[in-house]
């Protein structure tokens, strides 16, 4: 048995969930990442509401056997199971007994003349920045993207009182998921007052407290606060030569690369039933960082049977949905269930407006559909 912690590159929330299966199984995880951990989804919700607060600080997580080292991993030396990580106090090397790569995405404003400095706030430390320029009265913020983070936050700060502005490329927000969500979300957006702009071509930005917007379709847009929400780009890391995001086995092995896991966003894990699905939503990175630590501390090869499910707040409204839309070729409303079938007429998910509770009746009607329990026409 090796002395060597399991090393969790990045502390979001798939590697915050390995840390602490990992602990509570008896392992010693030590997780990498910049500054304290901190949950995602209450980014774009409650905690632009009552502020951010993170998950544990390092002696509170300590006692609870995981360890925090803040710091950036700068590379991963994969045969030696190695990490190389900047620290405010200089670059320092760890080795694991494994190492689990738990990466995220990368959220950054576009890459559009003057809006460098624009806000983000799907990163706890783009939030702290975000935080304080909210604090004192309603705003006016123009928020760049509609898709589920700038749709959502749009929807939380117009319900705070701020005027906003919600602009995107195309017609309608979340225009890549299927109906009726994108109508829903401009329902919503439209009763709290948030004035959204389809079509819309952001080309240059002078930022300041009297921010100026210019676009290719539309009149300058003037503003206080300007949000990017333009979507997570996939990461990188020195010494890691394969592409994200990392294809794993059921398990959670990176199966090239010895010793070597990856969970959550950075990787795309062969769901039971469903086949290899990159979900880049909280329950599955919830289910990935368990699933690697089941595997480190006691081999585990069983298939990865957690449901595909992620959810959407939006204003007052809430969104849900499990299975793989992305099969679906006809959908049919059925007792107030959105019921989607693949091309061989089996349900490969169910969507849910406004209606969490029965969550667990659509698992269960899923489930049965998947295990074969429930014919092509059983709904219809
Ligand atoms: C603002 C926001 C709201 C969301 N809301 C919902 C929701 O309502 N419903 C839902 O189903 N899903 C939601 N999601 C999606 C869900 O939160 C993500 O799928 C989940 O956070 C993925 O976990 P992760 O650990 O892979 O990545 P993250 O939670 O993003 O964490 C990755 C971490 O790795 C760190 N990191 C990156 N590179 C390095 C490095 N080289 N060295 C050290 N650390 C590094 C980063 O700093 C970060 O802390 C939301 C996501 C965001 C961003």
């Amino acid at each position: 048995v090796s002395d060597l912690p399991v090393v969790i590159v990045g502390n979001g929330v798939a590697g915050m969930a390995c840390a602490r299966k990992l602990a509570r199984l008896g392992g010693s995880p030590l997780v990498v990442g910049p500054g304290l951990p901190y949950d995602r989804p209450p980014l774009t919700k409650k905690a632009l509401v009552t502020g951010a607060r993170p998950v544990g600080d390092a002696k509170s997580l300590s006692a609870r056997g995981i360890e925090l080292l803040d710091g950036i991993a700068e590379s991963v030396d994969v045969d030696a199971r190695r990490v190389r990580v900047r620290t405010a106090g200089g670059d320092v090397e760890v080795d694991g007994a494994a190492i689990v790569l738990a990466l995220g995405l990368r959220y950054q404003p576009p890459q559009v003349s003057g809006l460098e400095d624009a806000h983000v706030n799907a990163t706890p430390q783009g939030f702290a920045r975000l935080a304080p320029t909210l604090a004192d009265g309603p705003k006016r913020v123009l928020i760049i993207g509609a898709g589920l983070i700038g749709t959502e936050t749009a929807a939380t700060l117009a319900g705070c009182g701020h005027s906003v502005t919600l602009v995107d490329f195309e017609e309608r927000p979340l225009h890549r998921l299927h109906d009726p969500i994108p109508q829903i979300a401009l329902e919503t957006l439209q009763a709290l007052g948030v004035t959204f702009f389809g079509g819309v071509e952001i080309v240059g930005a002078a930022l300041g407290p009297s921010a100026v917007v210019s676009t290719a379709s539309h009149d300058d847009i003037e503003t206080e606060v300007v949000i990017a929400a333009t979507g997570g780009r996939l990461p990188e890391l020195s010494g890691i030569a394969l592409p994200f995001p990392l294809r794993v086995d059921e398990s959670m092995r990176v199966p090239e690369l010895e010793s070597i896991y990856a969970i959550g966003d950075c990787a795309a894990p062969p769901f039971a039933d469903f086949g290899r699905i990159r979900l880049p939503h909280w329950d599955a990175a919830i289910g990935m960082g368990d699933r690697a630590a089941d595997t480190i501390m006691a081999d585990d090869d069983r298939a990865f049977d957690r449901l595909p499910y992620w959810w959407s707040d939006i204003g007052t409204r809430t969104i849900s949905e499990v299975g793989d839309a992305s099969v679906v070729v006809e959908w049919v409303v059925q007792d107030g269930l959105h019921l989607g079938r693949d091309g061989d007429g089996r349900i490969a998910c169910v969507f849910l407006a406004d209606d969490p509770k029965r969550l667990r009746a659509a698992r269960e009607l899923l489930t049965a559909a998947r295990s074969g329990g429930l014919g092509a026409n059983a709904y219809g």
